[in-house]
This record gives C-alpha cells, structure tokens and sequence, in this order.
C-alpha cells in the first residue's frame, strides 16, 4: 500500500538493476571498495497520488554509521544556501528560546548555526554523526544514533529534518509518531528532500540505493496531512533539486505561514508524466554519456569528473564501470587517495589537475557549475564544463 496517500498499491515502472548500497562510504583499497555491496533499484510510483518508492529496498544491507561521508557542507553553494536557510527559519518559527530537534544531522553544520543564530537550543540525531556526543557551546548537543521513536523522544517545540526523509523505510509511521508526540503543544516542522519530479525528469543519477523514497508537492502534501500535520507552506529550493514543506500542529485558526497555494492533484501530471518516461531516459542517457567519454578519450582530452558525492557515484556505475576517465576529483580531502564503492574510482585533489590538463570535466550537479569553473580556472585549467 502506498506510503503517501493509504490508498493504492504502487506500480513497478523502472528497473535500474543492481546499484552501489555505500554510495557515501570510501575506501583506502580498491579490492574493498570494488566487492563493496550492490542492491536492486526497481522504482514503483503510485497511480493515486503519484509517490514514487524502491520496490526492491532492502533495510538489512542498508546500514548507517559514521564511515559514511555524505556532507555536502564543503561546498560553498550549500554553504551560502544552508546559511539563507538558517536565517529564514529563525524568523519563520521565531526560534529564540526554543528547542528544536534535527533528526538525521549530519556532522551538525546546520543545527549548529540555527542555534547560534536563533537562541534556541537544539538536540540532533545522526547514524553518521561522528563528532562529540553531548552539549556543545552552541547550545547543541549531539548524538551518534537514530532518533528514538515514542515516548523516549525529548520534547521539542521545532523538528527540522534535511535529506533524511527520504532514507526512512517509513515515512508516514515517522511523521505519525512526531505528530503523536507533539501532542496538544503548538509545534512546528521544516522537512526538506530532493524533489522527485527534477529525480524523475532529468538522467537519474538522484536515483541512489539510500533513498527509499522520492517525493513530488502532491505526494508530499499527502502523506504530512495524513499524518495529521498542517500545511504552513512548500515549495523547490536550489535550482528545484529540493522540495521543502513546513508544517505545525494545534497552531489554532491563524492564518497559514505562507501564501504559495498548498499543491492538488494537478500537480501530480507533471510527475506521472517523469515517470512515464524515466526509464527510456534513463538508459539513453547512460548509454550518450558512455559514448561520449569514449569520443573524449580518443581526441585525447583526458575526460575527469569534479565531484564524488552520491550523484557522482551513481553516474560512475552507470556511465564508466570500466574506467576510462582519467580522474575523479573532489573538495572534500577525507576522500583523496581513497577509493568508490563498487566501481573503485580513485578520488584525487583538484589540485592534481594542473598536471592532468584535462580538456573535459564533467560534473553531475549544475548547481556547482560556477564554483568549479571558478576552481579550475584558479588551477589554471582550461576545459570544457560539461555537464551530464
Ligand atoms: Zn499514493
């Protein structure tokens, strides 16, 4: 039964075949990171209100701990966009003096600064968290671990939750439960997520084994009210690869917090019209990048990759399983000289550029089109950006 809207049983539309589990995880050997585990992405969307689920996701090989490195923080177009973000929150929920949970934290970056910035005190929860547990000066504490369901959740006034609803085997018992514990309080939430329709439109590199779930404005609606939550407001967020939803719970007969319309059913088309056609989209696009790097590599143009996050990743085991690109580069210095589950891509420094002089770079995110061009004309690397 579908998870979103309780009211139909999701309808197998693509299948990706087997896929890195540990796309945020590297290695310091190769062997390792090639034998690293796969599993079956085989996407289900629902007729009703359009949700879109991994029929084939498999909770026991999907582990998290704090090996796993999925921080976007070192970029500075997430940095500006994450620091945009804390300050309207703080305005938006009037945070001073309020506890706020963030579950699913990452290494704390943002829960951090919206407690500096705001006054509130805040508790975050993280598998992957592998800072120090406990208080910290910012009026922040941590925790290494998921967040506790029930009863043994702490009281809170404000939840956030940022690009972990969608790694939730489920998310309609997960916001059932946070509107349970709420109770007769007056309590708010900010929950962010990749947007499924730009995930469903464009190659599919998003389609990564840790998202269960990919959720458009309607399916996203459906499944906070069902849960019992209203609607403040939503909407896209950075360059419409995220979807945002704000809500609140016994927040009376005051008028909503935002003024964009709440999405109907309308909105769905756009989405089942994605899902229609991902599958062929997919494998196309697999198959142009394919033949492109092959082209690059003939004229000599020594083709890398700047970026080897999750969408990097995906579009490694899609579209050079066999390694013919000269280099993988990322910002990130924990994963230089390490190496990528399943297709044990080595990660270098940008810096190692200079004496490549590749011609072609290819990235995976548009949203990071100006930083790298900036970087690599700073390496004084002459190349073509193209973007997959
Ligand atoms: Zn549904």
């Amino acid at each position: 039964m579908c998870d979103a809207c309780g009211e139909a049983t999701l309808v197998a539309f693509a299948d990706l075949g087997d896929i890195p589990v540990l796309c945020g995880v590297h290695w310091a050997d190769a062997g390792a990171a090639a034998a690293s585990p796969v599993g079956r992405m085989t996407l289900g969307y629902c007729p009703n209100c359009a949700y879109v689920r991994n029929l084939a996701f498999d909770p026991a090989v999907m582990v998290y701990d704090t090996t796993m490195d999925t921080n976007l923080h070192h970029s500075a177009a997430f940095q500006a966009f994450s620091a945009e973000l804390v300050k309207h929150l703080a305005g938006r929920f009037q945070l001073g003096g309020k506890r706020v949970l963030d579950i699913g934290c990452g290494q704390g970056e943002f829960l951090r600064e919206l407690c500096h910035i705001s006054g509130s005190t805040g508790i975050g929860y993280d598998a992957m968290y592998a800072g120090p547990e406990g208080a910290d000066p910012s009026g922040a504490e941590f925790h290494s671990g998921y967040a506790p369901r029930g009863s043994a959740l702490p009281e809170f006034d404000v939840f956030t939750s940022r690009h972990w609803f969608e790694h939730i085997t489920d998310p309609y018992e997960f916001l059932k439960d946070l509107r349970e514990q709420a109770g007769d309080r007056e309590v708010y939430g900010y929950i962010e997520v990749p947007d499924a329709v730009y995930d469903m439109s464009t190659a599919g590199w998003e389609v990564i084994y840790p998202h269960v779930s990919y959720f458009d404005a309607y399916s996203l609606v459906r499944i906070v009210e069902r849960a019992g939550w209203r609607i403040e407001d939503t909407g896209t967020l950075f360059g419409g690869m995220f979807r945002f939803i704000e809500v609140s719970a016994n927040a009376g007969d005051r008028p909503r917090l935002g003024d964009q319309p709440i999405p109907g059913p309308a909105e769905r088309e756009r989405q089942l019209a994605a899902v229609k056609g991902f599958q062929e989209r997919n494998a196309s696009e697999q198959k142009r990048w394919r033949d492109r790097i092959a082209e690059l590599v003939e004229q000599g143009a020594n083709p890398v990759l700047w970026g080897a996050g999750s969408r990097g990743v995906q579009f490694l085991t899609f579209a050079d399983a066999d390694q013919r690109l000269a280099a993988v580069v990322d910002v990130n210095p924990r994963k230089w000289g390490r190496y990528l589950p399943v297709t044990a891509h080595r990660v270098d420094s940008p810096s190692s550029l200079t004496a490549l002089k590749p011609s072609a770079v290819i990235i995976t995110n548009p949203s990071y089109q100006k930083e790298i061009a900036l970087a690599l004309r700073e390496l004084g690397v002459e190349a073509e950006l193209l973007i997959a």
